[in-house]
């Protein structure tokens, strides 16, 4: 039994948490981070424990450092893991600047216009002096160059230059243009770290929480100490060691952060375009991703949180600087508290546990899993069911270690839609489906049903399946139609393309056809069958302070819904932006009520999205409208 110290969580033993109906298990990589451990202990989940659990026992794994891909084929499925596959594309510097370029030169600057100009070397140094030679004959002669790692982080490594005879590298290294005009706060230079979540990437789902941090340098900007770190660098690691971590600053006060929330009211006293701002942002998240987005395995059991760091220049350009793979969940200050325990509870809401995360505790106490060639259930054990199939002819386990079931149970999730009836709501709770204590949970969506199980199916229960009824995919078959489409195969992993992109190395687990379908939790209006759009589940628009920001709208949920279409989605987030720009606005708006009337009288704009950044976001329409007026 794991002991938590500082866990508000009452002491239960292994025994009796054993006992309890639905108690999940997380496992920590290295015992980390804390933070993680106390939401989910606070929620009732259980701490996995190599003393007590089976290797395989547990419902989440979380770790710091990238799974293997023995480790993705292997997924049950009950089990979730806190990282994509191959999401390094976007989260190592060289990677990142590789991918940008490659799609700055296939889509074009204008949209890709938001990372720095950057060399990688030493590849690119020939490249880099031309650039360096260009600028010192043209007006530019003051161009400035960040140079860092590649592969490190907090800062460490990185130096600013204005002179060729300063750079001085010996190993892999990117070189960025300095963004040499910060925005500053009182004189102080600042970035801003946004959290993203990939619900999935097949079809894309990203959520942005609506809080974030804002990390500032501790000495004031000026760019003839180039040397010195604590005026330059934002990194709270480097900062925190700095002479005036702790003295009050100028209007940014003591520390170097502030939250999200009070960032905006300092930009209501600036004269800017607030919404076009948060909009580049938001842009910048989604661009970033699709440069990965067609080449990341399908895992459905996968999640991810990326921390965006994300620079501000003095003409209120956002520029991204680099995306953070597992960001930091210490808790150095009083915004940490603030932000990033309710971003933890957020992401385990947007998870959405539901009555089949249980199955790990039914089939490994009652169906004996555990032991190597222990029969499994299967599926005329349940008379009824019709929602599996069987795709080699072994109906059993084969041996090994860990046998894995080739059949998921039936469960009757019998839910209600999580719908947002207001741009103030929240996440409506699910009535049926509660399984976990959530005193943690800030949008109830898993929070328990006290009736012992009375929702779940009778599988959960220990009886037999009896009605048809009962049998539905995991998760979200609410109905009959959704059975159909999702139920006796996963549409995305028919994706051709994928298929083809997927490198050698990386098998995508035999069982993904059948995993749980953890990626919705509503189910869009029949009638969007009518429009040649396949009836499919829409992740709701809001989950505690996560915003759904992509899909946005109808065009681009169909342009994901099988191979991503990038230059659809392009396309559709170039006609949102320009509307925010004011002088782009007024010569597309005739066009646009033309085209808006067009989508309405089509039902198209039923499928509506929140505006993410703003306090209490609205939906984008009413956004628009608002600009128009
Ligand atoms: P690390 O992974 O080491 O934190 P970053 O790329 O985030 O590396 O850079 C660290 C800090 O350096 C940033 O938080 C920011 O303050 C500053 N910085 C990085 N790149 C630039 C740039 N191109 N222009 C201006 N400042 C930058």
């Amino acid at each position: 039994m794991v002991v938590h110290p500082g866990s508000s969580s009452p002491p239960l033993s292994a025994a009796s948490r054993r006992h309890m109906a639905a108690a999940l298990v997380f496992r920590l990589h290295d015992r980390g981070p804390e933070l993680v451990r106390e939401v989910l202990l606070e929620r009732g989940w259980e701490e996995y424990d190599s003393q007590d659990h089976e290797d395989q026992d547990w419902n989440l794994y979380w770790r710091g450092s990238t799974f293997s891909s023995l480790e993705y084929r292997n997924l049950l499925p009950w089990q979730r893991l806190n990282h994509h596959p191959k999401t390094v594309g976007i989260t190592r510097k060289d990677f990142l600047v590789r991918n940008l370029r490659r799609m700055r030169a296939t889509c074009g600057s204008s949209l890709y216009d938001f990372s720095p100009t950057a060399f990688i070397l030493p590849n690119d140094y020939t490249r880099f002096l031309a650039e360096h030679e260009n600028l010192h004959l043209s007006r530019e002669r003051s161009a400035y160059w960040i140079c860092k790692p590649v592969d490190l982080s907090r800062g460490r490594g990185i130096f600013i230059f204005q002179d060729l005879k300063d750079l001085v590298y010996d190993g892999p290294v990117i070189l960025q243009r300095y963004i040499s005009d910060p925005l500053l706060v009182s004189g102080y230079k600042f970035d801003l770290r946004i959290y993203v979540c990939v619900k999935s990437f097949h079809p894309l789902t990203v959520y942005i929480h609506q809080e974030g941090l804002v990390r500032f340098a501790t000495e004031k900007y000026d760019l003839s100490s180039l040397r010195n770190l604590y005026a330059h660098l934002t990194n709270t690691s480097i900062n925190k060691l700095g002479p005036f971590y702790t003295a009050y600053k100028e209007r940014v006060g003591p520390g170097c952060k502030w939250t999200m929330n009070r960032f905006r009211h300092f930009l209501q006293s600036q004269d800017v375009n607030e919404l076009l701002l948060w909009q580049r942002i938001n842009n910048i998240v989604t661009l970033t991703l699709l440069t990965i987005a067609p080449s990341v395995p399908l895992c459905a059991n996968c999640v991810e949180l990326f921390g965006f760091d994300v620079l501000i220049d003095g003409r209120f350009k956002p520029w991204l600087l680099e995306v953070n793979y597992s960001p930091a969940l210490t808790l150095d200050c009083q915004a940490d508290f603030v932000v990033k325990k309710a971003l933890v509870s957020d992401l385990i809401d947007l998870m959405n546990y539901s009555a089949s995360d249980s199955l790990r505790q039914r089939a490994y106490q009652n169906r004996q899993y555990r032991r190597p060639g222990a029969s499994v259930p299967i599926l005329s054990k349940y008379p009824g069911t019709k929602c599996q199939k069987m795709t080699g002819t072994d109906q059993r386990l084969g041996p090994g270690p860990l046998p894995r079931p080739r059949l998921l149970p039936p469960v009757d999730l019998n839910r209600t839609h999580n719908v947002v009836t207001s741009s103030s709501s929240r996440t409506q709770p699910d009535k049926t489906l509660n399984l976990i204590p959530g005193p943690g949970s800030r949008s109830n969506v898993s929070a328990v049903n006290s009736h012992g199980g009375a929702g779940l199916a009778p599988w959960l229960r220990g009886d037999r399946c009896r009605h048809r009824s009962e049998v539905t995919h995991h998760d979200t078959c609410e109905t009959g139609a959704a059975l159909k489409i999702s139920g006796d195969t996963d549409i995305s992993y028919r994706t051709p393309d994928l298929q083809q992109r997927r490198r050698p190395g990386f098998e995508p687990s035999r069982l993904t056809w059948k995993l749980p379908r953890i990626n919705s939790m509503e189910t869009e209006a029949p009638s969007d069958r009518t429009t040649g759009l396949r009836e499919q589940h829409v992740p709701p628009v809001r989950v505690g302070d996560f915003i759904r920001t992509f899909p946005f709208n109808r065009a681009t949920r169909k342009a994901s819904q099988h191979t991503l279409d990038v230059k659809k989605v392009l396309q559709e987030l170039q006609r949102l932006t320009n509307q925010l720009v004011p002088g782009q606005s007024e010569k597309t708006s005739s066009r646009r009520t033309e085209e808006e009337l067009k989508k309405k009288s089509e039902g198209g704009e039923k499928f509506e999205s929140l505006f993410w950044g703003l306090k209490d976001p609205p939906f984008i329409s009413q956004c628009l409208r608002h600009q128009v007026n």
